[in-house]
């Protein structure tokens, strides 16, 4: 039988046999172009090194194919630096914890979060040393973080204005973390929750006649939750005006998924009127595999919405160049729009080599 003859004959099965021929052929396609769209970025919070030195860490990041990066500082020589590779720059602004700012906290101490033993973060702070909160209730603090964001809008190159420690102190610190700083938490402990401030109990009072310091369970009271939740989101809510006002985007870095994040630092964030959202998944933080980081984001998902985009922040110091790679894929298929790499200074040859892999553009 020749060749023609036996098409002839098998008929009706030619439909099989095409299948069977070009599946080999689609699948093969398939991994040259990813199914992804996705723009990707790297904190930046190594600042050290010559201009030239800099520019090789950027061309490393361009090459790999991220989008943009986000110093915490020295924006202008960032933005300077990252134009020639054509990487957008979001100003890492570290925005109530604010231990370096020395002039602040010896004129204004009275403006620092209070404990629910009466204790001032300036004096006791949790933890560490730096744990110095401002109160985001007073109307001058609020006033005072604006003008910090005034200053970074002057930079017209910059994409968006990123908020981190845009929260309360943790009143549980993620689980991993506990042993570290010789703590067990087990529930809420009074010198860990914030904030009992003048301010704050003068305004829980007058909006709902207790002072929240006397309330029986406050640990456990949805009106004080709801209360904490509501003195973040009103000040993000108008910082995003003044962003906004100036053309300029709105993004923060905020605990991974919105349970956690109200539950550990009073941080609803599907609330915030945000452009885009960088939850940091830090798995091992969570005692997690970096399969739940696509859980993580599809939470985020369901409350965020639509037009918010989300990125998905990596601890990249505790994973391994394989895991990256599969976080980004964890991420893509529950609706991240992308990742964040904490940070650039963390990836080793190995891991940019597999990350740029999964993340080449189809
Ligand atoms: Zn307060």
């Amino acid at each position: 039988m020749n060749r023609k003859s036996f098409l002839k004959k098998v008929g009706t099965g030619a439909v099989g046999l095409t299948t069977f021929q070009s599946i080999p052929f689609q699948r093969a396609k398939a991994l040259q172009s990813p199914p992804w769209s996705s723009q990707n970025y790297a904190w930046v919070s190594n600042h050290k090194g010559t201009d030239d030195e800099l520019r090789v860490r950027l061309e490393l990041m361009k090459n790999a194919g991220l989008d943009g990066i986000l110093p915490s500082s020295q924006y202008e020589k960032w933005v300077q630096l990252a134009e020639e590779f054509e990487l957008d720059v979001h100003a890492w602004f570290i925005t109530l914890q604010r231990s370096s700012d020395e002039p602040l906290i010896r004129k204004h101490p009275d403006w620092f979060m209070v404990n629910r033993n009466g204790e001032s973060s300036v004096t006791f702070p949790a933890y560490v040393d730096y744990y110095k909160w401002l109160c985001p209730t007073r109307p001058e603090a609020q006033e005072y973080i604006l003008n910090k964001v005034d200053e970074i809008l002057k930079i017209s190159e910059i994409k968006s204005v990123h908020l981190d420690y845009i929260r309360y102190p943790d009143v549980i610190l993620p689980i991993q973390l506990q042993p570290g700083y010789g703590v067990v938490q087990d529930k809420e402990y009074p010198q860990y929750d914030y904030c009992f401030c003048d301010a704050c109990r003068r305004k829980y009072q007058t909006l709902y006649g207790d002072d929240p310091i006397l309330l029986d369970n406050p640990t456990k009271d949805d009106t004080f939750s709801q209360f904490r939740y509501n003195q973040v989101t009103h000040l993000v809510n108008q910082v995003a005006m003044r962003v906004h006002n100036q053309g300029v985007k709105l993004t923060a870095a905020v605990f991974p998924t919105p349970e956690i994040a109200r539950s550990l630092v009073r941080q609803n964030w599907p609330d915030w009127n945000l452009d885009a959202v960088f939850p940091m998944q830090y798995n091992h933080f969570y005692h997690k595999p970096v399969r739940w980081i696509g859980q993580a984001v599809a939470e985020g998902r369901r409350e965020l919405p639509a037009t918010t985009e989300m990125f998905s922040g990596l601890y990249v110091p505790e994973m391994t160049p394989i895991e990256v790679s599969q976080a980004y894929e964890f991420g893509m298929e529950n609706g991240a729009n992308g990742i964040c790499l904490f940070s650039d200074h963390s990836m080793t040859e190995e891991h940019w080599a597999y990350l740029s892999r999964v993340m080449q553009k189809g």
